[in-house]
């Protein structure tokens, strides 16, 4: 079985649970996850034991190359094509993505599915499966990392005090693409998966409040990452780095959550907020990022891109957390 039969499988079994007979999957992410096919435009219809690739002519040999299910060329609509295969399959129970399919798409389904075929909004049916990390997926997300941090490294030597922020960001962006990424996220994109990364650089001598912002973070994100080992809650991984900078008086200066999961999209389930109650598993790729802003000092955080593992955790960010003067 394929690595990509496997999730189906996995998807096919979660249905169940839902009483549906099958799933419209739209989100792309999610179509790429069960198939393979890296396409702009898809739609698989999933039910146990069968999948099938909906796109368009643009696709026909792109498709066949890269997903190993069933393929079906629509020319139109994919949700046309998809109401034909729902009705001819006689299927009553049809679950949709809440959340990735646009309101519209709806609309238009349900007008060609008529009147006894009930659409059923269903969250995170893939996404869930998602949170673990196979191997490869492991793999692409640390040559991600590396491309990311190589490309920090060389477009920090171009910064100037003149230069503007979209310049930088203009020349991290030609350096990523050159390391091997397709394109940025918040750090890189390659092959597919993301990867996350935030330093904080100052441009000549910081002042005190500024190193003292600056270790505070330090410290907190220290915290949260000798916090994160499979078993435990996402949420407490929060509450390690909201502790630190509570007792250096910051608490009220971090105004997000420490950080979140990642993969073919750059922001996946778990969320590591406050409230989180997911139980962290080994294979799930996180970021630990807790920052602190105040107005008139300047704000600072630290991101690492890391994989949980049984004992706590990898860091795959390469890339030194000491306070670098420009
Ligand atoms: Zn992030």
């Amino acid at each position: 079985m394929t690595e990509f039969a496997g999730r189906r499988k996995r998807a096919g079994a979660a249905l169940l649970e839902h009483e549906a007979d099958a799933i419209i999957v739209s989100g792309l992410p999610n179509v790429r996850y069960l198939t393979g096919f890296t396409g702009s435009n898809g739609l698989v219809i999933l039910s146990p034991g069968h999948a099938l690739l909906l796109t368009d002519p643009r696709y026909t040999i792109q498709a066949s190359q890269e997903a190993d299910c069933a393929v079906r060329i629509a020319r139109g609509s994919l949700y046309e094509a998809a109401a034909k295969v729902l009705t001819r399959k006689k299927w009553k129970r049809v679950a949709i993505e809440r959340g990735r399919m646009t309101h519209g798409a709806f609309l238009e389904l349900d007008e060609k599915l008529g009147a006894g075929v009930r659409l059923r909004p269903v969250s995170g049916l893939v996404e869930r499966l998602r949170m673990v990390k196979s191997s490869s997926e492991i793999d692409a997300i640390r040559e991600s990392v590396q491309t990311n941090s190589r490309a920090f490294d060389q477009a920090i030597r171009s910064i100037r005090p003149d230069m503007t922020e979209t310049g930088l960001a203009a020349e991290l962006e030609y350096r990523m693409r050159q390391n091997g990424a397709e394109r940025p996220a918040f750090g890189c994109m390659q092959a597919g998966y993301a990867s996350d990364m935030t330093r904080m650089l100052h441009l000549g001598r910081p002042g005190p409040q500024t190193r003292k912002l600056y270790q505070a973070v330090l410290e907190a994100q220290l915290a949260a990452l000798a916090a994160v080992r499979s078993g435990t809650k996402a949420g407490e991984v929060d509450r390690a780095a909201r502790k630190v900078l509570k007792a250096h008086g910051f608490d009220k200066a971090f105004v997000h959550s420490t950080g979140h999961g990642l993969g073919l999209e750059i922001h996946e389930a778990p969320r590591l907020g406050k409230k989180d109650e997911t139980v962290l598993e080994t294979g799930m790729a996180i970021t630990i990022e807790p920052g602190a802003y105040i107005e008139g000092v300047g704000g600072v955080r630290i991101e690492d891109t890391v994989v949980v593992t049984d004992s706590g955790c990898e860091i795959l960010t390469p890339t030194s957390k000491e306070l670098v003067v420009l």
